[in-house]
Parts: C-alpha cells; sequence; structure tokens
C-alpha cells in the first residue's frame, strides 16, 4: 500500500491520519508535539471548567487506535518533493505528502507582554496562572484583544477572544470580585467581528454594555508593554493582564520551502487541497490560502471536510474510490458555537444569511457536550455522527 506523511498533528493531521487509514494507507503521523490539543474546548483551562488533560489527547493513542506511526519532531522546512526535520533531517521516503502543520502568529512589537490563547498551549497555562495571582490579590486590570493581517484577512480570529472575555467575566461574578475588576476588549479595526453579521455586533454591544466591559476598537496597536497596550493616537490602555490574539501568518516551515504559497505564506491549493502544481502534496486546515468570500474564515469544521476530502481524493488517484474529486469551497461557512460561561450563542454564516441565535445556559452545555463526544469518538471509542 502506498505510504502517505502527514505533518502536523491538530484537528486537519489527526482526521486526515484517521481516514487515510480507513483505505488502507501507510500512514506516518509527524508532530512537534506529543499530544493532539482540542483548541475549541481550550478556553475553559484560565477558568478552572476544564484542565489541561481534558483538552488534549495523547497522539499515540490515537496512533493506536487508528493503526498509524507517529513520530515526534520539528519540521523545519517543506518543498516540493521532500521535507527537512530538526531531528531526523530531510526525508523523501513517501508517495504522498500532506501539510497540516497550522498557522503562525504576526509578531507585533511587544507581544512577549501578552498572552495567546491560540498558539502554543503553554501561553494558555501561563495566562492561567497570572490571572489566578491577580484573583489572590483580589483586583486587577484585564485586556482582551486580536489583531488582523491585511495579507491575508481570512486568519483574523477573534472568536476565542469574546469566549474567553464573557467566560473570565462570568467567573468573576461567580467569586463575587468581579466590581474589582476593570475589563477592557479592545481591536485596531472599526468592526471586529462583523463577518458574523450586522446582528452579532450589535448583540455583542449589546453585552458589553450590560457586563460592563469597555471596547476600544478603530484604532492601531503601536506598541504592548507591561502594563497596558498603546495605541495610536498616544492613548494607552492599562492592563495587569493583556490576552491578545495576532492574526494568523504563514507557517515558517513553509515559508523556508519552495511551495507556491501566498505573500503571508500560505500554501496555494487546489480546490481538491492538491497543491497547485504539485502531483503528490497536499496541504488542509489552517496552513493553506483559502479561496471564497469576503467573509470566509479558518475553522476547524472546514480543516476536517478537508481532511476527508484529502483521504477520498488520494484515494481516487489510487483507483480506491469512483467517482469525482471532492472540493471544500462548497463547505465554506462559518458555524461557531460561541460559549458565554452561563450560555452560548450559535453563529452562522452562508453566502445567503448571516446568523447569531442566542441559547442561554443551553448554550454552554451544548459545547461542553461536544467537547466530551469530540474526543470519545477520536479514539473511536464511541461512533462518529455523519459530518462531526
Ligand atoms: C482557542 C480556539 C478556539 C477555537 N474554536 C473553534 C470553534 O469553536 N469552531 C471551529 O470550527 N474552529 C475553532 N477554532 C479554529 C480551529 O481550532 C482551527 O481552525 C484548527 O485548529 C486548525 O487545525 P490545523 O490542524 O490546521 O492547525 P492546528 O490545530 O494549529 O494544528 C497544527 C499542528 O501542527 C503541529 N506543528 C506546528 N508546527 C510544527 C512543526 N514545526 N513541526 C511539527 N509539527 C508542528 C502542532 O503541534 C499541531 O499539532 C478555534 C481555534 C482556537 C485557537
Amino acid at each position: 500500500m502506498k505510504k502517505v506523511v502527514v505533518l502536523g498533528g491538530g484537528i486537519a493531521g489527526v482526521e486526515t491520519s484517521i481516514f487515510l487509514r480507513k483505505y488502507g494507507f501507510e500512514v506516518e503521523l509527524i508532530s512537534n508535539r506529543d499530544y493532539f490539543y482540542i483548541y475549541p474546548i481550550s478556553i475553559w483551562i484560565p477558568t478552572k471548567e476544564k484542565k489541561f488533560e481534558d483538552v488534549t489527547i495523547p497522539l499515540k493513542d490515537l496512533a493506536e487506535a487508528h493503526g498509524f506511526k507517529f513520530t515526534q519532531d520539528k519540521v523545519i522546512k517543506v518543498d516540493k518533493e521532500s521535507f527537512t526535520l530538526e531531528k531526523a533531517g530531510e526525508r523523501r521516503d513517501f508517495d504522498y505528502l500532506v501539510v497540516a502543520l497550522g498557522q503562525d502568529k504576526l509578531k507585533h512589537k511587544g507581544i512577549e507582554h501578552t498572552y495567546s490563547i491560540c498558539g502554543n498551549p503553554n501561553e494558555t497555562l501561563k495566562y492561567s496562572e497570572k490571572l489566578d495571582s491577580l484573583i489572590k490579590a483580589g483586583k486587577g486590570k484585564l485586556a482582551f484583544g486580536f489583531g488582523g493581517n491585511p495579507k491575508a484577512k481570512e486568519a483574523v480570529r477573534g472568536g476565542p477572544v469574546f469566549e474567553l472575555l464573557f467566560n473570565v467575566d462570568y467567573y468573576l461574578r461567580k467569586l463575587k470580585i468581579r466590581d474589582k475588576f476593570e475589563l477592557t476588549f479592545f481591536a485596531p479595526m472599526p468592526k471586529p467581528g462583523e463577518r458574523l453579521g450586522e446582528k452579532a455586533l450589535k448583540m455583542m454591544d449589546v453585552m458589553f454594555k450590560r457586563l460592563n466591559i469597555k471596547s476600544v476598537t478603530g484604532k492601531k496597536i503601536t506598541e504592548f508593554t507591561p502594563d497596558g497596550v498603546l495605541l495610536e493616537d498616544g492613548t494607552k490602555i492599562e492592563s495587569d493582564l493583556t490576552c491578545f490574539v495576532a492574526a494568523g501568518d504563514g507557517h515558517p516551515a513553509v515559508k523556508a520551502g519552495n511551495l507556491p504559497q501566498t505573500e503571508a505564506g500560505f500554501v496555494v491549493i487546489e480546490p481538491t487541497n492538491q497543491v497547485k502544481g504539485v502531483e503528490n502534496v497536499y496541504a488542509v486546515g489552517d496552513s493553506c490560502a483559502l479561496e471564497g468570500p469576503e467573509w470566509k474564515a479558518k475553522q476547524g469544521h472546514l480543516a476536517e471536510v478537508m481532511a476527508r476530502n484529502t483521504a477520498y481524493n488520494i484515494a481516487l488517484k489510487e483507483g480506491l474510490e469512483k467517482g469525482n474529486p471532492k472540493t471544500y469551497i462548497e463547505h465554506i461557512n462559518i458555524l461557531c458555537l460561541m460559549d458565554m460561561g452561563n450560555g452560548g450563542g450559535l453563529a452562522y454564516r452562508d453566502d445567503k444569511k448571516a446568523m447569531l441565535i442566542p441559547l442561554p445556559i443551553l448554550g454552554h452545555w451544548m459545547k461542553k457536550g461536544w467537547g466530551i463526544y469530540y474526543k470519545l469518538s477520536k479514539l473511536g471509542k464511541i461512533p462518529r455522527l455523519p459530518g462531526m
């Protein structure tokens, strides 16, 4: 059977490996971390609703459950005909290569004074520790923001920042110390979150006012400092703890290699996920440049569609499937169950509609339930629901 090497052990890489194994391919997954990190439920680590181990699955357990090989190493370069690992050096021993390395983040001046919940999982732990110490001190100023990338608008990640903000607000209320904390939301764009539609923007505004959260938008960030955020008009957001999610940027291993890529370093793919002009290399998930409408976004559910399509399209090339290649384009939509600690909102956007359906109480428990389902089903302990 042909050998497929999958680079990256996140949502895209794991799903690709699982589905390639269903066709019987020999699969090796290479990742720098030895665990699969379930980002969508990691927002609850700082508020103590989840422990680190609740949002991770050891990759060796997934490898055992699905029969693929797991190798821990760091990919430093991906080329059309080979890839290079930090420990093992250059390798060419594959029939197909799938790039699923996720994305990097833009580097802003003073970013080291901020914590992202969308990057290295250790940063979420550090954020959590710092929040604990402020809670112990009994007061603090907290800032939550995200930035944009003019070269890749779809790489903006704002949803998790809103989720963390509302969850921290609710957590402080539960501890009965919310009045001792000042919470500020900030973003350089005038209408952050606008791709979810006007209704969602208005709802967010109402929530901010109701929860006494300050909002500073439409001002460019000049620098982060240990005690706040400096803005282009010379004003400063005072902050003892800043959560900032910079927009995505191309992965360094992609930038270092010769795969076709956009100015921002995202892999250019066909709608079938095959890398443009490279017959046996595919890219899935956050690593690739997306085609599609202005409001498109890089999301986990799209990464999984791309992963399943890639397994199918490789099987098609090998004569194990019949039919036409599958493409991701028709699956572009925004689907996000945005958690608010004591409830949630279901955000949905496609070409025809944009809506945000409030789901008080139920929304929170639906997302919690999804997290449990996701973990167990990935390990093959419970059956998968179609399309999930
Ligand atoms: C906090 C948060 C909440 C989110 N919530 C939602 C949600 O509710 N719904 C939704 O649809 N999407 C959500 N998303 C988006 C979703 O998580 C991403 O789109 C998805 O994780 C992309 O999957 P990926 O596999 O492409 O990248 P990643 O999940 O980032 O995985 C990349 C993998 O590559 C590995 N890797 C990276 N660099 C190297 C290297 N040099 N060498 C070897 N391995 C490497 C990493 O260890 C990781 O295993 C959320 C994202 C975040 C951060």
